[in-house]
């Protein structure tokens, strides 16, 4: 940490003299100034005695850039380095006294499980204040993935989904937006490195559209993971083959190119596909009622997610449903009737034989 207590009064690292009598401002015990050649100066516990609030071990990463945050966010008030909050035993990195609302940053450089992400979220909204997650390097060599995605996706107003990164070393902040899945189920977005707060709050320059995928090309690496045998198409392959079909001899009815939100599990096209074949395995009348249930399976099987931590998308799934649904309509293969829809005919599958 950057601050500790001296006769109720908090001393920052950079200015403090080696002394036997700091204290730690969260929890009041006795803490040691450290400094060093390679490490900026801090305070830490005593190893036998560590704090009662969770906190990263610090690294020169860390503590620069909390003193660098706590700059770069200056323009939206007064800021507080390392301000504790006692009702739910936190400490955020950088405290932010905006007046609509106070802002908690949290420079997070260290691996944080998904409960420990969370919890801090959870404690923050509980005191009313927005948390603001920024990823320190190791995060911000990752490629996109779910975990990261799932932990620390935010939206922003003009930034839509979003991953903040903070660069220690270039002393910037780099915006991952736009996020998305294309129809495969690959994580995208686009850069963009903002310089400084007023900056954020414009928006990016300019937006590009998401990139459309060729089902052609999708339909050749399905057919290597299924000789592969990997595991990560089986239920899918299983869920078709009993209903007498071959992922590869897809309809075209259930194609897509399209994007969704960065939730879909292994894709909006697998869900489709899935979704369809088990729709037009009904028999009967095709009802809102029998449709919704069938469309959450059908989201399970591909490992879809309705939240984030930070995001929820409660109607994901009903309107992914509608815009499959009013497509097949459109093509004829059903028909609105009261109530609900008929099946005028059934979509064709390419047979295995001519896939092989
Ligand atoms: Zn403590």
């Amino acid at each position: 940490m950057l601050l500790a207590e001296l006769a109720d009064q908090l001393v920052d690292a950079q200015n403090a003299t080696r002394r036997q009598d700091y204290r730690c401002p969260a929890c009041h015990e006795p803490v040691r100034l450290h400094r060093g050649r390679q490490v900026i100066p801090y305070f830490a516990h005593l190893p036998r005695n560590p704090c009662v609030i969770q906190g990263e071990g610090e690294t020169t990463e860390h503590l620069t850039g909390k003193r660098q945050l706590a700059d770069f966010f200056a323009d939206w008030g007064p800021t507080e380095l390392e301000h504790v909050l006692p009702t739910i035993q936190q400490r955020a990195d950088v405290w932010v006294a905006r007046t609509s609302q106070p802002v908690a940053v949290e420079f997070q450089c260290s691996p944080l499980a998904l409960d420990g992400v969370s919890e801090r979220t959870a404690g923050y909204h509980q005191v009313g204040c927005y948390p603001f997650w920024l990823l320190g390097n190791r995060y911000a060599r990752q490629r996109l993935n779910w975990a990261l995605i799932e932990r620390f996706m935010g939206w922003l107003p003009h930034w839509e989904l979003c991953l903040l990164f903070w660069d220690v070393r270039r002393h910037r902040l780099r915006v991952t937006h736009h996020l998305y899945q294309d129809a495969a189920g690959h994580f995208g977005g686009q850069m963009t490195v903002v310089a400084n707060l007023a900056t954020l709050m414009a928006g990016p320059a300019q937006v590009d559209p998401y990139p459309r995928i060729s089902l052609n090309r999708v339909r050749y690496h399905w057919a290597q993971e299924l000789a592969r045998a990997t595991p990560n198409l089986r239920r899918i392959q299983e869920f078709l083959y009993l209903r007498g079909h071959h992922l590869l001899g897809f309809p075209t009815a259930f194609g897509t190119t399209g994007s969704t939100p960065p939730v879909l599990g292994r894709g909006l096209l697998l869900w489709r596909i899935v979704f369809g074949t088990a729709l037009f395995g009904l028999t009967g009348p095709v009802t809102p009622a029998r449709l919704a249930p069938l469309a959450q399976d059908c989201f399970d099987l591909v490992n879809g997610h309705q939240r984030t931590v930070r995001v929820s998308f409660p109607h994901l799934i009903e309107h992914l449903q509608a815009q499959l649904v009013a497509e097949l309509v459109q093509q004829g293969y059903l028909s609105v009737v009261p109530g609900g829809w008929r099946i005028v005919h059934r979509p064709r599958w390419r047979s295995a034989q001519l896939l092989a």
